[in-house]
């Protein structure tokens, strides 16, 4: 297998792909998730007034906190919470939920340079303090609402296979675990943002046993099938032999058992959910790489303006994908990629994500699917006879060897 670095990930995706990936979401984005007021939105009118409230009542303390943490980083802080802040709760009475939904917005980049700020030097309050919950409350509300629009993005893209497979609420909100890293090091790294942020979810467990369940049930209808040609062979001219019956179903036999369809396992990004909680340390972080730079050396990614820079952290890749659609996708990320340089000539070299595409990599993952799908159409096609047989059993020990085997 190819690789131009030995460890990839720790480097963060460079290049087209990367770029494919992340999804710029905008404030006017999340403006609008925000001001939804149906059924399932993030917040009504009225709890976005009272979380306003809050800051209003606070104001004063963010403000001479802001005087004292922010001598170094120049971001205009005190500044900046003063004219966002409302003065008084009557400054929101004729606010209409858009209005309340951009202050909402404004308040998200200053939170998150205040906790960061807190995270460094502390505040004088205690614990439970109400200032770092206010702001946590806050950042928590912008979380939901960039899943939202990245969901709402990806819900919208037209193409089936950049599209990818569209995740449960509880699939979407898990994070990455070290021990649901597939095995096979071949799908270890997205396929559209390249960083090594994939899972195998728990539900492609119950697959492959559902999976093997219907090859196991459909092998024992094949033998019955067989044994009836067998029989039809032998017996002598004038003799009737009576059709067989599906042992599951019941019914009788007239041809050859379908293949059963089998499905493919997911391999989900886990990008969106990894965030380091605050500058220096593993505490509360679900970054895959910790946000190491360096392997060798340890160092990690520096903050800005109180933001993580590590790749990982601001990668918003949210996608997940059938691992026999690999191929396919890489081929159409190219595609995608190269109809834009196309449009816009080169500054930016492709050839390390053409090479990295065509990869050993993804075409070992696939390899077995295409196989598969092909022993399956074959025999979907033909009535069985030995040969047959023989081919099934390949196809499931095939399916057993790499896909129980190596995949979980
Ligand atoms: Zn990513
Ligand atoms: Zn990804
Ligand atoms: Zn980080
Ligand atoms: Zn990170």
């Amino acid at each position: 297998m190819m690789r131009q670095n030995p460890n990839p990930c720790a480097l963060g995706a460079t290049g087209d792909a990367a770029a494919f990936a992340s999804i710029e979401i905008s404030d006017e984005d999340r403006i609008a998730v925000l001001s939804e007021s149906t059924k399932d939105a993030l917040a009504k009118g009225s709890q976005k007034k009272e979380l306003l409230h809050k800051f209003i009542a606070a104001k004063k303390a963010f403000l001479e906190d802001a005087k004292h943490i922010d001598t170094a980083n120049k971001t205009n802080l005190e500044e900046r919470l003063n004219s966002t802040i409302p003065k008084s709760k009557s400054t929101l009475k004729g606010f209409k939920n858009h209005d309340l939904s951009v202050k909402i917005v404004e308040l998200l980049e200053l939170c998150q340079i205040l906790q960061n700020q807190y995270s460094q030097v502390g505040t004088r309050e205690t614990r439970g303090n109400s200032k770092i919950s206010l702001i946590k409350e806050l950042l928590d509300l912008g979380d939901k609402v960039d899943q939202r629009v990245r969901f709402n993005i990806q819900n919208s893209e037209s193409d089936p296979l950049l599209k990818g497979v569209m995740l449960s609420q509880a699939q979407r909100e898990r994070s990455f675990s070290q021990s649901r890293v597939p095995s096979d090091t071949a799908i270890h790294m997205c396929i559209f943002c390249s960083h090594c942020s994939i899972n195998e979810p728990i539900e492609n467990t119950t697959l492959v046993e559902s999976n093997q369940a219907n090859i196991n049930s459909h092998q024992v209808a094949n033998g019955v099938w067989i044994k009836y040609q067998n029989d039809l062979k032998k017996a002598s001219s004038g003799i009737q032999v009576a059709k067989p019956e599906h042992p599951q179903t019941r019914n009788g036999m007239t041809r050859a058992p379908r293949y059963p369809n089998v499905s493919s396992p997911i391999l989900q990004c886990h990008c969106t959910m990894s965030k380091c909680a605050q500058e220096g340390t593993n505490v509360g972080s679900s970054c895959p790489i910790k946000c190491v730079a360096n392997a060798d050396t340890g160092e990690r990614y520096p903050f800005e303006n109180g933001i993580c820079t590590c790749p990982m952290c601001c990668c918003c890749c949210s996608k997940a994908y059938n691992v026999s659609d690999m191929q396919r996708i890489g081929l159409k990320i190219m595609q995608v990629e190269q109809s834009k340089i196309e449009k816009d000539p080169p500054e930016v070299a492709t050839s390390e994500f053409m090479s990295r595409m065509m990869g050993a990599s993804i075409e070992s993952a696939n390899n077995m699917w295409e196989r598969k799908q092909k022993e399956q159409q074959a025999h979907g096609t033909k009535n069985p006879g030995e040969e047959d047989l023989l081919n099934e059993q390949q196809v499931q020990d095939f399916f057993n060897a790499d896909l129980a085997g190596n995949i979980l």
